[in-house]
């Protein structure tokens, strides 16, 4: 099958809607990757969502590879959700009391994820990230906390020092309008390197309060943990009496029915101390969370003295969204989206092969991306030395195709389990002119124009 359209370079009305936003909103958006400036050009406005399926202002359509960054793994506008939120929003929006769909949300997560015992619901991964460690710190009386490079845990200041994601693809160093006093207590160490992990327990002996990492990262493009990674991780902090938090905003709930820890720890025979969710919990609303061992989890206000608090935290209509997703997240949904990304993944690297593209196509569950570089990428370091201009190309090429992908080469790439033939096949026919510019580009082209 050939591309039912082919689309022209243009697209006049995200240009009118972009210029509008960069006058009344910093950059034209409202987070920084949506932009476009790794890859240049014009942001795409979207105006709907139908399963693998968007479609811009100018009425374009595209298969979507990014999938809202993870959430929509059921792919857009999925009718048990839909469903649900509409229900929901007709008994209204927001109470600022407890209601029967936050205990169900927290019981069906729960019941998927063995060591999660408790769970606190919030709005957005950043809110479960921050508070799951102001909770290790209260916990603990430590101060000090280890992340790792490239790995991205949201806004919070005191995670965003070498962070992944939009800090990755912007190249920044750290940010402005965060103190030395509030990232004075965070040990920044390379990926998948137990042993500067042991080398810093040995130097601030009784002072980590935990360490943080994304259960698998996503967001510095996919790389996997080096096997007994995470286990090394969850020994080190217990010897030490640290808590260990897996991140699972981007894993959670998408990589399996218990996320990552499903799919690794869950068979190792261990367990996060506490765990971060996110992203595919809500449905496409802004619903998180972070929960673990209820010891830990008693610590939290109005059980204990660790304040932490919201005001649409579980709120009606994020979490009867969520509800609907998770309840249609089975294992058959999951085997649909295992088998749609082999394809995806398959056609990708075969497109690039055929071409004499250098790459490493990397994996983790149903998670995947592109490094245009020769040996495997297991650091943020290794990630860097890709050729940027490789992937700008091929993106460009892909776009104009209408195949959607993530704007950075330094994010995963997402597919639903509403990816079915016609998607697959309009992708395998973008291909091979995109793997043609990849092969061709010679220099980080700027702006659309060719
Ligand atoms: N943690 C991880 C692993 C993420 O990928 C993200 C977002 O991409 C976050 C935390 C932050 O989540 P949010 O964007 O909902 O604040």
């Amino acid at each position: 099958m050939t591309n039912p359209k082919s689309y022209p370079y243009e697209a006049p009305q995200s240009q009118s809607l972009f210029d509008r936003a960069s006058v009344v909103t910093p950059g034209g958006v409202n987070s920084p990757v949506r932009a476009f400036r790794a890859v240049g050009g014009t942001p795409r406005f979207m105006v709907s969502g139908n399963g693998p399926y968007l479609t811009d202002a100018d009425g374009r359509e595209y298969v979507d590879l990014v999938c809202s960054w993870g959430p929509m793994l059921l792919g857009h506008a999925h009718p048990a959700v839909i469903e649900a939120v509409q229900q929901a929003v007709s008994r209204g929006t927001s109470f600022g009391t407890p209601g029967q769909g936050e205990v169900e949300l927290a019981e069906e997560i729960v019941a998927r994820i063995a060591p999660v015992e408790q769970v606190r619901l919030v709005s957005s991964g950043t809110e479960a990230t921050m508070s799951a460690i102001r909770l290790a710190r209260g916990f603990t009386g430590r101060a000090k906390i280890v992340k790792f490079a490239g790995c991205y845990h949201g806004h919070v200041d005191a995670l965003l020092a070498a962070a992944g994601s939009g800090v990755a693809t912007f190249g920044l160093p750290d940010t402005p309008g965060v103190t030395g006093a509030q990232a004075g207590d965070t040990i920044v160490l390379p990926y998948n390197d137990l042993n500067a992990v042991r080398e810093a327990f040995a130097a601030h002996p009784g002072q980590i309060a935990c360490v943080i990492t994304e259960a698998s990262p996503g967001n510095m493009g996919v790389v996997p943990p080096l096997p007994g990674f995470n286990k090394g991780l969850a020994e080190l902090c217990k010897a030490d009496g640290a808590l260990f938090i897996s991140d699972e905003v981007m894993t959670g709930f998408r990589v399996s029915k218990a996320g990552w820890y499903g799919l690794e720890a869950a068979h190792e025979g261990w367990a996060p101390d506490l765990l971060t969710f996110g992203k595919v919990m809500g449905g496409g609303f802004p619903a998180a969370a972070f929960g673990g061992r209820a010891d830990v989890m008693g610590h939290l206000a109005p059980a204990g003295p660790v304040y932490q608090a919201g005001t649409l935290s579980g709120n009606p209509i994020a979490t009867a969204a969520g509800l609907a997703q998770l309840r249609h997240c089975t294992d058959e949904a999951y085997a649909t989206v295992d088998r749609v990304s082999a394809e995806i993944s398959g056609l990708v690297t075969a497109a690039l092969t055929k071409e004499g593209v250098t790459h490493r196509l990397q994996t983790a569950g149903n998670m995947f991306s592109v490094f245009f570089t020769e040996a495997p990428v297991t650091n943020y370091d290794e990630a860097r030395t890709q050729e940027g201009f490789r992937f700008n190309a091929f993106f460009h090429s892909l776009l104009s195709q209408g195949v959607y992908l993530p704007p950075s080469a330094f994010e995963s790439w997402f597919v639903s389990a509403a990816h079915d033939e016609r998607a697959i096949e309009w992708i395998a026919a973008a291909l091979p002119a995109a793997a043609q510019a990849a092969a061709q580009a010679t220099d980080l082209p700027k702006g659309e124009s060719k």
